[in-house]
């Protein structure tokens, strides 16, 4: 687990192990923010350590960005802490969520302990606010890359933590195309200092009007060669044959597997424009 210092009060942990997928700290005297957990109990704990008994505080509030695995697996290893998220992110969590860690725990034995831990304060579509001394924390619906996704805008610092609402590949198999865009369009206008994505590096200011519309321009030509391919008839295997960088993305960020989800992304458009 990498981790880095953001500003004073914001730290930003980086999965060594799975998809660079990140999660956020926010620390103040009171007790501190996590903005969702890692994947392995092994890199949660790390930061449990790393706040509690390095930093001295503790983990007062857990918000999850949605319900997927790789971001909320670490909520049980936090009993004290209240767990915010989505209506949504709750009902998913309760029944996609628990049949996903029965199955991956089969597959890895380092999920044993994994319990399954609901978010109990709930967002629906309105803002919520969390007052921390004298720092705010919006967090308000993001959909797109889910129905549940949330991001959660430190105010005064003007840091967003995106969950997967920003990545380096937009990532749209358990979303919508449409509402992915409709989210991305509106980050420029929010004045911004950095972005945490959910997976991946951090976003400076002088990046992110760039890296949203180099995502955007990903989503519009993807959408382009799907519909064409299906208008010329061709069958659901040729979506392989759709190259990530045709799409104007590299093959690189998260050690490669952004052409992993390409291909979903590809395969799952596939399906919805073709019934
Ligand atoms: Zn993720």
């Amino acid at each position: 687990m990498l981790r880095e210092r953001v500003s004073d009060d914001i730290y930003v942990f980086t999965s060594e192990v799975y998809a660079q997928v990140t999660a956020g700290a926010a620390v103040y005297p009171e007790g501190a923010v996590l903005i969702d957990t890692l994947p392995f109990p092994a890199e949660t704990r790390a930061i449990k350590d790393f706040l509690e008994n390095r930093l001295g505080v503790r983990v007062r509030y857990i918000v999850n960005t949605h319900y997927h695995a790789d971001h909320t697996n670490g909520n049980y290893l936090f009993p004290g802490a209240q767990v915010i998220g989505h209506r949504l992110c709750r009902q998913r969590l309760d029944t996609v969520g628990r049949r996903g860690i029965t199955r991956a725990k089969e597959q890895s034995p380092e999920l044993a302990d994994v319990e399954i831990v609901l978010p109990q304060t709930l967002l629906s579509n309105g803002p919520i606010l969390l007052h921390l001394g004298k720092k705010t924390l919006q967090l308000f619906p993001t959909p797109g890359h889910s129905p549940d996704s949330l991001s959660a805008l430190l105010k005064e610092d003007r840091i967003l933590f995106a969950g997967d609402m920003m990545m380096p590949l937009p990532h749209i198999v358990d979303g919508d195309l449409e509402e992915m865009v409709r989210t991305l369009q509106a980050v420029p206008g929010m004045g911004l200092e950095n972005i945490v994505q959910g997976h991946g590096e951090l976003v400076l200011r002088g990046e992110i009007d760039e890296a949203v519309r180099s995502n955007l321009k990903y989503l519009d030509s993807i959408r382009r060669k799907v519909e064409q391919a299906i208008k010329r008839g061709r069958p659901r295997q040729a979506m392989h044959d759709i190259d990530i960088e045709t799409c104007g993305k590299s093959r690189i960020p998260l050690n490669g597997a952004v052409t992993q989800l390409h291909t979903a992304n590809l395969l799952a458009l596939y399906d919805r424009l073709s019934t």
